[in-house]
Order: C-alpha cells, then sequence, then structure tokens
C-alpha cells in the first residue's frame, strides 16, 4: 500500500448518508488519504468538510473511471456501499468496476460493516 492511502468513496443514492457517517467517523484516517470519489458521493464528503477528488457522477461514467484507476495501480482500497435494493442504470459499470477490483486484486467493502473491518486492517499493515 502506499504510504499516503489512495482510497475511492462511491456510494449509491440510498447509501450516501451512511458514507457520509463512516467518512466522518474515521476522519482522522481519511484526512491523511489521497481520497477519490464518483461526482455525487464526493460533493457530499466535500460539504462534511473532506477534501476529495471528484470524478464524473457514477451514472455519467464516474465508476468506470474509479475502475480504470483500479487497472491502472491507482488505488489501494476501494469502498463501494451498493443499495441492493434501487435499480441502477450503470449496472454494468458497478459490476465492472467489482470485477477489476478482483482482476487485480484490490480490497473492497461494499457495506458499512465490511468497511469497518477493512480499516481495521489497514491498522495492523501500518504497526
Ligand atoms: P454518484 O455515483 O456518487 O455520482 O451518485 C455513485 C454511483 O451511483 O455509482
Amino acid at each position: 500500500m502506499n504510504q499516503i492511502p489512495r482510497i475511492a468513496l462511491i456510494a449509491h443514492d440510498g447509501k450516501k448518508p451512511e458514507m457520509v457517517s463512516f467518512v466522518l467517523q474515521q476522519r482522522s484516517l481519511f484526512e491523511k488519504a489521497a481520497l477519490y470519489a464518483t461526482g455525487t458521493t464526493g460533493s457530499y464528503i466535500e460539504k462534511a468538510g473532506i477534501k476529495v477528488e471528484k470524478m464524473l457522477s457514477g451514472p455519467k461514467g464516474g465508476d468506470a473511471q474509479i475502475a480504470s484507476m483500479v487497472a491502472t495501480g491507482q488505488l489501494d482500497l476501494v469502498f463501494f456501499f451498493r443499495d441492493p435494493l434501487a435499480k441502477h442504470p450503470h449496472e454494468p459499470d458497478v459490476q465492472m468496476l467489482m470485477r477489476l477490483c478482483d482482476v487485480h486484486n484490490v480490497p473492497l467493502a461494499t457495506n458499512p460493516a465490511g468497511a469497518r473491518l477493512m480499516l481495521v486492517g489497514v491498522e495492523e499493515l501500518k504497526s
């Protein structure tokens, strides 16, 4: 993992509040990381006072941009809070992103409980 962890944050609409509270709960870690997010998720995170580089909105290609970063080794962790109870016009991009995380062995958490456990692992790697 990079000295400064490079982290992607993506949340479907129904999960954006959970993403913001997750990021705020782990504020000290996220403030020291290089953060990238899909457009709308990124706006929420910025409003919470945390600096993040915003990609396009997910349905307009933001997930694909994050997927491309995964494929080219530019990300260390992906937090993608999916909403399994909603339909998404960009489902093919969602699948592509998750597939590329598996292809390139990039840690991916798709819900807050998994995300919290992943961060425990990050702390352990540091020590
Ligand atoms: P958004 O995209 O952050 O622009 O809403 C997330 C997504 O739906 O993949």
